[in-house]
């Protein structure tokens, strides 16, 4: 599993919508278990595929089976069909490693979305899942946590070196 290159801001191809892909197609099950493997060594609990150059709507999530959560999601084609709430929380991306923002997101997100064998299926999530959900799921659109900040004095932070 070659671990991909994780592609920074400003990269303009971070700002590109994602076109739909077909489950089955070739490439694409290669191409998950890499983004994975690239989110895993990073540590990150989300990742989406223009992350590493590659326009497909392709997203993966993992923020673990506590708190309600719903573990490893790998979504093909992912679509916010209901969302209810405020909730408004901390958010870092890969592909911004040096800041972190306070975003408001919806509490409760319905995703629609293809599983990697082309099953439809519907995740109903909330808390820190919804927000990684949304937050990925804006990638696909070419939107990234900093479009969504409203007071960039109060809510933008340099991350802490560690
Ligand atoms: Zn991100």
């Amino acid at each position: 599993m070659p671990l991909l290159k994780i592609i920074k801001y400003p990269d303009p191809v971070l700002q590109r919508v994602s076109r739909e892909v077909t489950p089955l197609a070739s490439g694409i099950s290669t191409l998950i278990e890499d983004l994975e493997a690239t989110m895993r060594l990073h540590g990150g609990v989300g990742i989406a595929a223009p992350q590493v150059g590659v326009l497909k709507r392709i997203i993966i999530v993992d923020v673990g089976s506590d708190k309600g959560g719903h573990g490893l999601l790998r979504l093909l084609n992912p679509k916010i069909i209901y969302s209810s709430g405020k909730r408004k929380g901390r958010e870092g991306c890969l592909s911004i490693p040096e800041y972190r923002a306070n975003i408001t997101r919806s509490r409760k997100v319905h995703i629609e979305a293809l599983t990697p064998a082309g099953k439809d299926i519907t995740i109903e999530a909330k808390g820190f899942e919804a927000v990684v959900l949304q937050h990925e799921i804006d990638h696909l659109e070419g939107i990234l946590f900093i479009d969504r900040v409203t007071d960039m004095k109060r809510d933008l932070f340099r991350r802490e070196p560690v």
